[in-house]
Protein backbone atom coordinates (compact mmCIF):
# COMPACT_ATOMS: atom_id res chain seq x y z
CA UNK A 1 0.00 0.00 0.00
CA UNK A 2 1.47 3.37 -0.94
CA UNK A 3 -0.92 5.36 1.29
CA UNK A 4 1.28 7.45 4.25
CA UNK A 5 0.49 8.88 7.74
CA UNK A 6 2.47 11.67 9.00
CA UNK A 7 3.78 11.52 12.63
CA UNK A 8 3.20 13.88 14.17
CA UNK A 9 6.57 15.61 16.36
CA UNK A 10 6.60 13.94 20.03
CA UNK A 11 8.33 14.62 23.16
CA UNK A 12 9.33 11.43 24.97
CA UNK A 13 10.29 10.64 28.72
CA UNK A 14 13.97 9.39 28.54
CA UNK A 15 13.35 6.04 30.79
CA UNK A 16 17.28 5.57 31.64
CA UNK A 17 21.28 6.63 30.52
CA UNK A 18 24.30 4.16 30.09
CA UNK A 19 27.58 3.63 28.98
CA UNK A 20 26.51 0.77 26.96
CA UNK A 21 23.25 -0.10 25.13
CA UNK A 22 22.84 -3.62 23.83
CA UNK A 23 19.58 -4.09 22.02
CA UNK A 24 19.11 -7.68 21.01
CA UNK A 25 19.86 -10.59 23.62
CA UNK A 26 20.68 -13.56 21.02
CA UNK A 27 24.01 -15.23 21.01
CA UNK A 28 25.59 -11.65 20.20
CA UNK A 29 23.83 -9.23 22.07
CA UNK A 30 23.59 -11.87 25.43
CA UNK A 31 27.38 -11.65 25.14
CA UNK A 32 28.02 -8.17 24.64
CA UNK A 33 25.87 -7.44 27.87
CA UNK A 34 27.58 -9.45 29.83
CA UNK A 35 31.38 -8.54 28.77
CA UNK A 36 30.73 -4.71 28.89
CA UNK A 37 29.54 -4.91 32.12
CA UNK A 38 32.46 -7.17 33.14
CA UNK A 39 34.73 -4.51 32.34
CA UNK A 40 33.26 -2.37 34.37
CA UNK A 41 30.40 -0.27 32.50
CA UNK A 42 27.00 0.31 33.30
CA UNK A 43 24.60 -1.52 30.69
CA UNK A 44 21.15 -1.83 29.46
CA UNK A 45 20.53 -4.81 27.52
CA UNK A 46 17.03 -4.45 25.79
CA UNK A 47 15.03 -7.67 23.92
CA UNK A 48 12.23 -7.78 22.58
CA UNK A 49 11.21 -11.57 23.81
CA UNK A 50 11.33 -12.30 27.04
CA UNK A 51 14.30 -14.11 27.46
CA UNK A 52 17.65 -14.11 25.80
CA UNK A 53 19.45 -16.69 23.61
CA UNK A 54 17.57 -15.64 20.29
CA UNK A 55 18.15 -18.20 17.58
CA UNK A 56 19.80 -21.09 20.03
CA UNK A 57 17.18 -20.74 22.60
CA UNK A 58 14.40 -19.44 21.05
CA UNK A 59 14.57 -20.65 17.17
CA UNK A 60 15.67 -24.09 18.82
CA UNK A 61 19.22 -23.92 17.18
CA UNK A 62 20.14 -26.90 18.97
CA UNK A 63 23.90 -28.11 17.90
CA UNK A 64 26.74 -25.10 18.66
CA UNK A 65 29.24 -26.42 16.28
CA UNK A 66 33.34 -26.65 16.42
CA UNK A 67 34.81 -24.48 19.27
CA UNK A 68 38.07 -26.33 18.37
CA UNK A 69 40.61 -26.08 15.73
CA UNK A 70 42.60 -29.57 16.19
CA UNK A 71 43.82 -29.97 19.41
CA UNK A 72 43.18 -26.02 20.26
CA UNK A 73 40.23 -24.74 21.90
CA UNK A 74 39.66 -21.73 19.37
CA UNK A 75 36.35 -20.57 21.02
CA UNK A 76 36.21 -19.92 24.37
CA UNK A 77 35.37 -16.66 26.38
CA UNK A 78 31.75 -16.90 27.42
CA UNK A 79 30.77 -18.98 25.12
CA UNK A 80 32.40 -22.08 26.98
CA UNK A 81 31.29 -20.55 29.54
CA UNK A 82 28.14 -21.96 28.70
CA UNK A 83 29.16 -25.17 29.20
CA UNK A 84 31.20 -25.00 31.87
CA UNK A 85 28.46 -23.46 34.02
CA UNK A 86 25.64 -25.93 32.84
CA UNK A 87 28.21 -28.65 34.07
CA UNK A 88 27.89 -27.40 37.55
CA UNK A 89 24.65 -25.58 37.42
CA UNK A 90 22.17 -28.81 35.13
CA UNK A 91 24.61 -31.45 34.34
CA UNK A 92 23.00 -33.60 31.72
CA UNK A 93 21.90 -30.05 29.74
CA UNK A 94 23.84 -31.14 26.97
CA UNK A 95 26.38 -33.72 25.13
CA UNK A 96 29.08 -32.88 22.99
CA UNK A 97 32.75 -34.34 23.28
CA UNK A 98 35.17 -32.65 26.14
CA UNK A 99 37.66 -30.69 25.65
CA UNK A 100 40.50 -32.63 26.68
CA UNK A 101 39.59 -35.25 23.88
CA UNK A 102 39.65 -32.72 20.94
CA UNK A 103 41.60 -33.43 18.06
CA UNK A 104 43.20 -36.73 19.46
CA UNK A 105 43.14 -39.90 18.14
CA UNK A 106 40.44 -41.39 20.97
CA UNK A 107 38.44 -43.75 19.09
CA UNK A 108 36.14 -45.09 21.83
CA UNK A 109 35.32 -41.06 22.01
CA UNK A 110 34.86 -40.85 18.48
CA UNK A 111 32.40 -44.17 18.83
CA UNK A 112 30.26 -42.74 21.59
CA UNK A 113 29.74 -39.42 19.73
CA UNK A 114 29.00 -41.09 16.38
CA UNK A 115 25.09 -41.14 16.48
CA UNK A 116 25.81 -37.32 16.66
CA UNK A 117 26.38 -35.19 13.58
CA UNK A 118 29.37 -33.22 13.57
CA UNK A 119 30.51 -34.30 17.10
CA UNK A 120 33.15 -36.02 14.97
CA UNK A 121 35.68 -35.00 12.15
CA UNK A 122 35.67 -38.12 10.06
CA UNK A 123 36.37 -36.27 7.19
CA UNK A 124 40.29 -36.87 7.91
CA UNK A 125 42.35 -39.87 9.35
CA UNK A 126 42.09 -40.74 11.79
CA UNK A 127 38.83 -39.54 12.75
CA UNK A 128 38.63 -37.39 16.22
CA UNK A 129 36.23 -35.79 18.30
CA UNK A 130 35.26 -31.98 17.58
CA UNK A 131 34.24 -29.80 20.29
CA UNK A 132 30.55 -29.49 19.13
CA UNK A 133 27.27 -29.73 21.54
CA UNK A 134 23.71 -30.39 21.34
CA UNK A 135 22.01 -28.32 24.03
CA UNK A 136 18.74 -28.11 25.68
CA UNK A 137 17.73 -24.86 24.90
CA UNK A 138 15.47 -24.18 27.95
CA UNK A 139 18.39 -25.26 30.38
CA UNK A 140 20.72 -22.59 28.47
CA UNK A 141 18.09 -20.04 28.74
CA UNK A 142 18.03 -20.21 32.24
CA UNK A 143 22.10 -19.62 32.67
CA UNK A 144 21.66 -17.20 30.63
CA UNK A 145 19.00 -15.66 32.75
CA UNK A 146 21.80 -16.15 35.71
CA UNK A 147 24.98 -14.50 33.98
CA UNK A 148 23.08 -10.76 33.71
CA UNK A 149 21.63 -11.31 37.20
CA UNK A 150 24.31 -11.78 38.62
CA UNK A 151 26.28 -8.62 37.43
CA UNK A 152 24.97 -5.85 39.30
CA UNK A 153 25.86 -3.35 36.73
CA UNK A 154 23.12 -4.97 33.88
CA UNK A 155 19.58 -3.58 33.72
CA UNK A 156 17.49 -6.25 31.46
CA UNK A 157 14.32 -4.72 29.64
CA UNK A 158 12.45 -7.32 28.30
CA UNK A 159 9.61 -7.44 26.33
CA UNK A 160 10.95 -3.78 24.85
CA UNK A 161 11.80 -3.81 20.93
CA UNK A 162 14.18 -0.94 19.93
CA UNK A 163 12.49 0.33 16.78
CA UNK A 164 14.95 3.64 16.35
CA UNK A 165 18.14 5.09 16.65
CA UNK A 166 18.81 9.01 18.38
CA UNK A 167 21.41 10.15 15.68
CA UNK A 168 23.14 13.29 16.15
CA UNK A 169 25.50 14.63 13.38
CA UNK A 170 26.59 11.06 12.45
CA UNK A 171 26.99 9.96 16.21
CA UNK A 172 24.87 7.50 17.84
CA UNK A 173 23.32 8.78 20.98
CA UNK A 174 21.05 6.51 21.92
CA UNK A 175 18.08 4.20 21.05
CA UNK A 176 14.16 5.05 21.06
CA UNK A 177 11.94 2.01 21.99
CA UNK A 178 8.42 0.53 22.48
CA UNK A 179 7.33 -1.22 25.42
CA UNK A 180 3.71 -1.72 27.38
CA UNK A 181 4.91 1.51 29.24
CA UNK A 182 4.59 2.95 25.32
CA UNK A 183 7.66 4.54 23.47
CA UNK A 184 10.34 6.10 25.64
CA UNK A 185 14.13 6.82 24.63
CA UNK A 186 17.64 5.77 26.29
CA UNK A 187 20.72 7.69 25.83
CA UNK A 188 23.80 6.09 25.72
CA UNK A 189 27.88 6.33 24.92
CA UNK A 190 27.92 3.33 22.67
CA UNK A 191 25.00 1.29 21.28
CA UNK A 192 25.32 -1.91 19.84
CA UNK A 193 23.29 -3.59 17.75
CA UNK A 194 22.79 -6.92 18.67
CA UNK A 195 19.16 -7.57 16.72
CA UNK A 196 20.68 -9.83 13.79
CA UNK A 197 18.16 -8.15 10.95
CA UNK A 198 20.39 -4.62 11.59
CA UNK A 199 17.50 -3.24 12.83
CA UNK A 200 19.50 -0.04 14.17
CA UNK A 201 21.86 0.39 11.87
CA UNK A 202 19.55 0.00 8.84
CA UNK A 203 17.57 3.41 10.45
CA UNK A 204 20.77 5.33 11.42
CA UNK A 205 22.44 5.92 7.88
CA UNK A 206 24.36 2.89 7.31
CA UNK A 207 23.63 0.83 3.90
CA UNK A 208 22.90 -2.65 3.99
CA UNK A 209 25.02 -5.42 2.17
CA UNK A 210 23.04 -7.40 -0.94
CA UNK A 211 19.87 -5.92 -1.33
CA UNK A 212 19.14 -9.27 -3.15
CA UNK A 213 17.65 -11.67 0.07
CA UNK A 214 16.74 -14.73 -1.24
CA UNK A 215 19.81 -15.93 -2.81
CA UNK A 216 19.26 -20.09 -3.19
CA UNK A 217 22.74 -20.75 -3.40
CA UNK A 218 23.29 -19.42 0.22
CA UNK A 219 22.11 -21.22 2.96
CA UNK A 220 21.63 -18.35 4.96
CA UNK A 221 19.30 -16.17 3.00
CA UNK A 222 16.44 -18.87 3.92
CA UNK A 223 13.63 -18.80 7.23
CA UNK A 224 12.88 -21.95 9.38
CA UNK A 225 10.42 -23.14 12.31
CA UNK A 226 12.56 -25.60 14.17
CA UNK A 227 10.10 -27.85 16.13
CA UNK A 228 10.85 -31.60 17.88
CA UNK A 229 8.95 -34.67 18.07
CA UNK A 230 9.36 -36.84 21.07
CA UNK A 231 9.17 -40.59 21.44
CA UNK A 232 11.90 -41.76 18.20
CA UNK A 233 14.17 -44.07 18.21
CA UNK A 234 16.66 -41.60 17.32
CA UNK A 235 19.72 -44.37 17.64
CA UNK A 236 17.64 -46.29 14.52
CA UNK A 237 17.85 -43.40 12.45
CA UNK A 238 21.11 -42.00 13.39
CA UNK A 239 22.50 -46.10 11.98
CA UNK A 240 20.61 -46.10 9.29
CA UNK A 241 21.77 -42.61 8.48
CA UNK A 242 25.87 -44.02 9.05
CA UNK A 243 24.91 -47.65 7.28
CA UNK A 244 22.61 -46.95 4.76
CA UNK A 245 22.72 -43.57 3.42
CA UNK A 246 20.98 -44.54 -0.11
CA UNK A 247 17.95 -45.47 2.00
CA UNK A 248 18.21 -42.60 4.64
CA UNK A 249 18.73 -39.90 1.37
CA UNK A 250 15.17 -41.38 -0.59
CA UNK A 251 13.44 -41.65 2.85
CA UNK A 252 14.58 -37.43 2.91
CA UNK A 253 13.54 -37.22 -0.63
CA UNK A 254 9.81 -38.28 0.23
CA UNK A 255 9.80 -36.51 3.25
CA UNK A 256 10.78 -32.91 1.18
CA UNK A 257 7.88 -33.79 -0.65
CA UNK A 258 5.19 -34.32 1.95
CA UNK A 259 6.65 -31.06 3.96
CA UNK A 260 6.64 -29.34 0.86
CA UNK A 261 10.61 -27.88 1.89
CA UNK A 262 13.41 -29.39 2.58
CA UNK A 263 13.84 -30.62 6.58
CA UNK A 264 15.65 -33.05 8.21
CA UNK A 265 15.74 -34.67 11.93
CA UNK A 266 18.96 -34.40 13.60
CA UNK A 267 19.42 -35.64 17.27
CA UNK A 268 19.25 -33.17 20.29
CA UNK A 269 21.18 -35.27 22.55
CA UNK A 270 18.45 -36.85 24.05
CA UNK A 271 17.91 -40.43 22.44
CA UNK A 272 13.70 -40.37 22.23
CA UNK A 273 13.73 -36.56 20.80
CA UNK A 274 14.32 -35.34 17.23
CA UNK A 275 14.82 -31.94 16.17
CA UNK A 276 13.20 -31.13 12.55
CA UNK A 277 15.48 -28.14 11.60
CA UNK A 278 14.57 -26.99 7.91
CA UNK A 279 15.06 -24.58 4.93
CA UNK A 280 12.50 -22.50 3.76
CA UNK A 281 13.43 -21.30 0.24
CA UNK A 282 12.61 -17.63 -1.20
CA UNK A 283 11.46 -16.26 2.69
CA UNK A 284 12.59 -12.94 3.86
CA UNK A 285 12.74 -12.82 7.52
CA UNK A 286 12.34 -8.79 7.74
CA UNK A 287 9.24 -8.90 5.78
CA UNK A 288 5.95 -9.56 7.20
CA UNK A 289 4.04 -11.45 4.83
CA UNK A 290 7.23 -13.83 4.22
CA UNK A 291 7.25 -13.89 8.38
CA UNK A 292 3.48 -15.49 8.28
CA UNK A 293 3.99 -17.77 5.54
CA UNK A 294 7.16 -19.74 6.92
CA UNK A 295 4.97 -20.01 10.05
CA UNK A 296 2.19 -21.54 8.65
CA UNK A 297 4.15 -23.36 6.24
CA UNK A 298 6.09 -25.55 8.70
CA UNK A 299 3.22 -25.84 11.38
CA UNK A 300 0.19 -27.02 9.20
CA UNK A 301 2.87 -29.38 7.65
CA UNK A 302 3.64 -30.73 10.95
CA UNK A 303 0.96 -33.34 11.31
CA UNK A 304 1.81 -34.82 7.58
CA UNK A 305 5.11 -35.10 8.26
CA UNK A 306 4.64 -36.98 11.44
CA UNK A 307 1.89 -39.49 9.78
CA UNK A 308 4.27 -40.09 6.96
CA UNK A 309 7.29 -40.59 9.08
CA UNK A 310 5.16 -43.11 11.05
CA UNK A 311 4.70 -45.09 8.12
CA UNK A 312 7.86 -44.72 5.98
CA UNK A 313 10.31 -45.56 9.40
CA UNK A 314 7.86 -47.40 11.98
CA UNK A 315 11.05 -48.62 13.33
CA UNK A 316 11.80 -45.19 14.27
CA UNK A 317 8.93 -43.14 14.67
CA UNK A 318 6.51 -45.48 15.18
CA UNK A 319 6.12 -43.72 18.86
CA UNK A 320 6.94 -40.13 17.84
CA UNK A 321 4.81 -37.46 19.23
CA UNK A 322 4.81 -33.66 18.73
CA UNK A 323 7.19 -32.89 21.35
CA UNK A 324 6.83 -28.84 20.68
CA UNK A 325 7.20 -25.95 18.28
CA UNK A 326 10.02 -23.43 18.72
CA UNK A 327 9.04 -19.98 20.39
CA UNK A 328 10.42 -18.11 17.52
CA UNK A 329 11.22 -18.07 13.95
CA UNK A 330 14.13 -19.77 12.75
CA UNK A 331 16.02 -16.62 11.25
CA UNK A 332 19.32 -16.91 9.39
CA UNK A 333 20.15 -13.43 7.12
CA UNK A 334 18.97 -11.02 6.18
CA UNK A 335 20.16 -7.31 5.90
CA UNK A 336 23.94 -6.86 6.36
CA UNK A 337 25.80 -4.49 7.63
CA UNK A 338 28.26 -2.13 5.23
CA UNK A 339 31.25 -1.72 7.45
CA UNK A 340 34.79 -0.78 7.21
CA UNK A 341 36.07 -3.95 6.33
CA UNK A 342 33.59 -6.32 4.32
CA UNK A 343 34.56 -10.15 5.24
CA UNK A 344 34.47 -12.16 1.67
CA UNK A 345 35.17 -15.67 0.73
CA UNK A 346 38.60 -14.97 -0.75
CA UNK A 347 39.48 -13.55 3.70
CA UNK A 348 39.13 -17.51 4.04
CA UNK A 349 41.94 -18.25 1.47
CA UNK A 350 44.34 -16.18 2.00
CA UNK A 351 44.00 -16.28 6.09
CA UNK A 352 44.58 -12.39 6.27
CA UNK A 353 46.10 -11.62 9.88
CA UNK A 354 44.06 -8.06 10.93
CA UNK A 355 45.70 -5.93 13.59
CA UNK A 356 42.20 -5.39 14.66
CA UNK A 357 41.28 -9.11 15.64
CA UNK A 358 38.72 -9.60 17.89
CA UNK A 359 37.97 -13.67 17.21
CA UNK A 360 38.52 -16.67 14.95
CA UNK A 361 36.05 -18.30 13.00
CA UNK A 362 36.41 -22.27 12.70
CA UNK A 363 33.91 -23.94 10.91
CA UNK A 364 36.10 -27.50 11.50
CA UNK A 365 36.94 -30.38 9.12
CA UNK A 366 39.74 -29.75 6.55
CA UNK A 367 40.26 -26.13 6.80
CA UNK A 368 42.04 -23.48 9.14
CA UNK A 369 40.54 -20.80 11.57
CA UNK A 370 40.66 -17.55 10.28
CA UNK A 371 40.60 -14.13 11.68
CA UNK A 372 37.73 -11.74 12.19
CA UNK A 373 38.93 -8.29 12.27
CA UNK A 374 36.83 -5.31 14.69
CA UNK A 375 36.57 -3.22 11.81
CA UNK A 376 34.02 -5.63 10.50
CA UNK A 377 31.76 -4.96 12.77
CA UNK A 378 31.76 -1.27 12.69
CA UNK A 379 29.63 0.83 10.33
CA UNK A 380 31.22 2.46 7.89
CA UNK A 381 29.74 5.67 8.43
CA UNK A 382 28.52 6.43 11.45
CA UNK A 383 30.07 6.42 15.13
CA UNK A 384 29.39 4.96 18.53
CA UNK A 385 27.62 2.14 17.12
CA UNK A 386 28.82 -1.82 16.87
CA UNK A 387 27.06 -4.57 15.10
CA UNK A 388 28.40 -8.01 15.91
CA UNK A 389 26.45 -11.49 14.91
CA UNK A 390 24.83 -12.76 12.35
CA UNK A 391 24.21 -9.21 10.58
CA UNK A 392 27.84 -8.31 10.48
CA UNK A 393 29.51 -7.12 7.84
CA UNK A 394 30.29 -10.14 5.10
CA UNK A 395 29.29 -11.00 1.71
CA UNK A 396 26.88 -13.61 0.55
CA UNK A 397 30.25 -15.99 0.29
CA UNK A 398 31.60 -15.22 3.41
CA UNK A 399 28.56 -15.14 5.69
CA UNK A 400 27.65 -18.55 6.28
CA UNK A 401 30.73 -19.46 8.09
CA UNK A 402 30.37 -16.23 10.26
CA UNK A 403 26.96 -16.36 11.31
CA UNK A 404 27.65 -19.53 13.06
CA UNK A 405 26.70 -19.41 16.93
CA UNK A 406 30.28 -19.19 18.32
CA UNK A 407 31.01 -16.20 15.56
CA UNK A 408 28.63 -14.21 16.98
CA UNK A 409 29.13 -15.11 20.77
CA UNK A 410 32.24 -14.09 19.93
CA UNK A 411 31.97 -10.80 18.09
CA UNK A 412 29.51 -10.08 20.53
CA UNK A 413 31.72 -10.54 23.44
CA UNK A 414 34.73 -8.19 21.90
CA UNK A 415 31.99 -5.24 20.64
CA UNK A 416 30.53 -5.41 24.70
CA UNK A 417 34.27 -4.98 25.70
CA UNK A 418 34.99 -2.81 22.97
CA UNK A 419 32.20 -0.47 23.52
CA UNK A 420 32.52 -0.55 27.59
CA UNK A 421 36.25 0.70 27.16
CA UNK A 422 35.58 3.38 24.57
CA UNK A 423 32.83 4.45 26.92
CA UNK A 424 34.63 4.51 30.30
CA UNK A 425 37.69 6.19 28.56
CA UNK A 426 35.90 8.88 26.99
CA UNK A 427 36.17 7.36 23.18
CA UNK A 428 33.97 6.36 20.63
CA UNK A 429 33.33 3.44 19.29
CA UNK A 430 35.74 3.90 15.80
CA UNK A 431 38.59 6.06 18.06
CA UNK A 432 38.43 2.86 21.06
CA UNK A 433 41.92 1.74 21.78
CA UNK A 434 41.82 -1.73 20.27
CA UNK A 435 44.93 -2.97 21.81
CA UNK A 436 43.57 -2.17 25.25
CA UNK A 437 40.51 -4.15 24.02
CA UNK A 438 42.36 -7.24 22.92
CA UNK A 439 44.50 -7.40 26.14
CA UNK A 440 41.10 -7.25 28.01
CA UNK A 441 39.63 -10.14 26.11
CA UNK A 442 43.16 -11.98 26.06
CA UNK A 443 43.89 -11.17 29.95
CA UNK A 444 40.45 -10.96 31.84
CA UNK A 445 37.70 -13.10 29.55
CA UNK A 446 39.66 -15.94 28.34
CA UNK A 447 39.43 -15.20 24.59
CA UNK A 448 42.44 -16.69 22.97
CA UNK A 449 43.59 -14.24 19.84
CA UNK A 450 46.80 -14.23 17.80
CA UNK A 451 50.33 -12.73 18.45
CA UNK A 452 49.34 -11.13 22.11
CA UNK A 453 51.50 -11.85 25.21
CA UNK A 454 49.33 -14.69 26.13
CA UNK A 455 49.01 -16.69 22.53
CA UNK A 456 49.29 -20.14 22.47
CA UNK A 457 52.84 -21.14 21.00
CA UNK A 458 51.58 -24.41 19.91
CA UNK A 459 48.86 -22.96 18.14
CA UNK A 460 51.02 -20.41 16.28
CA UNK A 461 53.59 -23.23 14.91
CA UNK A 462 50.85 -25.35 13.97
CA UNK A 463 49.04 -22.66 11.92
CA UNK A 464 52.62 -21.68 10.55
CA UNK A 465 53.39 -25.46 9.49
CA UNK A 466 50.47 -24.87 7.45
CA UNK A 467 51.52 -21.60 6.14
CA UNK A 468 48.11 -20.60 7.87
CA UNK A 469 45.88 -22.27 6.08
CA UNK A 470 46.82 -21.44 2.71
CA UNK A 471 47.36 -24.60 1.53
CA UNK A 472 44.15 -26.49 2.36
CA UNK A 473 41.73 -27.37 -0.02
CA UNK A 474 39.25 -25.25 1.13
CA UNK A 475 41.60 -22.12 0.39
CA UNK A 476 43.04 -23.60 -2.92
CA UNK A 477 39.43 -23.84 -4.51
CA UNK A 478 38.37 -20.43 -3.68
CA UNK A 479 41.77 -18.83 -5.23
CA UNK A 480 41.60 -20.76 -8.20
CA UNK A 481 37.07 -19.58 -8.41
CA UNK A 482 38.44 -15.98 -7.95
CA UNK A 483 41.22 -16.50 -10.38
CA UNK A 484 43.89 -16.48 -8.44
CA UNK A 485 46.95 -18.75 -9.42
CA UNK A 486 48.84 -19.22 -6.27
C1 LIG B 1 17.16 -22.97 11.72
C2 LIG B 1 18.56 -22.50 11.93
C3 LIG B 1 19.58 -23.42 12.01
C4 LIG B 1 20.88 -22.99 12.27
N1 LIG B 1 21.85 -23.92 12.43
C5 LIG B 1 22.99 -23.55 13.02
C6 LIG B 1 23.85 -24.53 13.57
O1 LIG B 1 23.61 -25.74 13.47
N2 LIG B 1 24.97 -24.10 14.22
C7 LIG B 1 25.27 -22.76 14.32
O2 LIG B 1 26.29 -22.42 14.92
N3 LIG B 1 24.46 -21.82 13.80
C8 LIG B 1 23.33 -22.18 13.19
N4 LIG B 1 22.45 -21.22 12.77
C9 LIG B 1 22.84 -19.79 12.84
C10 LIG B 1 22.84 -19.22 14.25
O3 LIG B 1 21.88 -19.86 15.05
C11 LIG B 1 22.54 -17.72 14.25
O4 LIG B 1 23.20 -17.05 13.21
C12 LIG B 1 22.97 -17.07 15.57
O5 LIG B 1 22.40 -17.77 16.66
C13 LIG B 1 22.57 -15.61 15.55
O6 LIG B 1 22.89 -14.98 16.77
P1 LIG B 1 22.64 -13.41 16.91
O7 LIG B 1 22.75 -13.09 18.35
O8 LIG B 1 23.51 -12.67 15.96
O9 LIG B 1 21.15 -13.19 16.37
P2 LIG B 1 19.75 -13.72 16.98
O10 LIG B 1 19.92 -15.05 17.59
O11 LIG B 1 18.75 -13.55 15.91
O12 LIG B 1 19.47 -12.69 18.16
C14 LIG B 1 18.91 -11.43 17.94
C15 LIG B 1 18.14 -11.10 19.19
O13 LIG B 1 17.67 -9.78 19.09
C16 LIG B 1 16.28 -9.73 19.42
N5 LIG B 1 15.76 -8.62 18.64
C17 LIG B 1 15.66 -8.54 17.30
N6 LIG B 1 15.22 -7.34 16.93
C18 LIG B 1 15.04 -6.63 18.08
C19 LIG B 1 14.63 -5.31 18.35
N7 LIG B 1 14.33 -4.48 17.36
N8 LIG B 1 14.56 -4.90 19.65
C20 LIG B 1 14.88 -5.75 20.67
N9 LIG B 1 15.28 -7.02 20.45
C21 LIG B 1 15.37 -7.44 19.17
C22 LIG B 1 15.75 -11.08 19.01
O14 LIG B 1 14.57 -11.41 19.71
C23 LIG B 1 16.92 -11.99 19.39
O15 LIG B 1 16.87 -12.40 20.73
C24 LIG B 1 21.15 -21.61 12.43
C25 LIG B 1 20.12 -20.67 12.32
C26 LIG B 1 18.84 -21.12 12.08
C27 LIG B 1 17.74 -20.11 12.03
Amino acid sequence: MSKTYIEAANTLPVYDECDVLVVGGGAAGHSAAVAAARVGAKVIVMERYGYFGGDVTGGYVLLIPTLNWRTHSMNRGLLEEWFTRLDKNAPGSYIGPDLKYVGRDVPYVCDKYEYYEGCVNNREEPHTPLRSMYIEPTQLKLEMDAMVQEQPNIKALLHSWGTKPIVEDGVVKGVIFESKEGRKAIYAKVVIDATGDGDLFSQAGVNSLDSKISDFDHRDDQTALVWRAGGVNYKALALMRMKNFKTFMSFLQELWKVAGYKTVPFSTGRDGVVWFNNWLLGYNCIDLDDIRKSEFLVRNSIRPILDFCKKALPEVFENAYLYDVAPQLGVRCSRKLDGEKVMTSLDFAVNAQFDDVIAWSQTGGNTAPIEIPYSCILPKKIDNLIAPGRHLSADAGAIGALQLIPQCAATGQAAGVAAAVAALDNKTAKTVDIKKVQKILCEEQDVPLPRQANTDKALVEELESINYGRDTDRAKKIRAAAGLDW
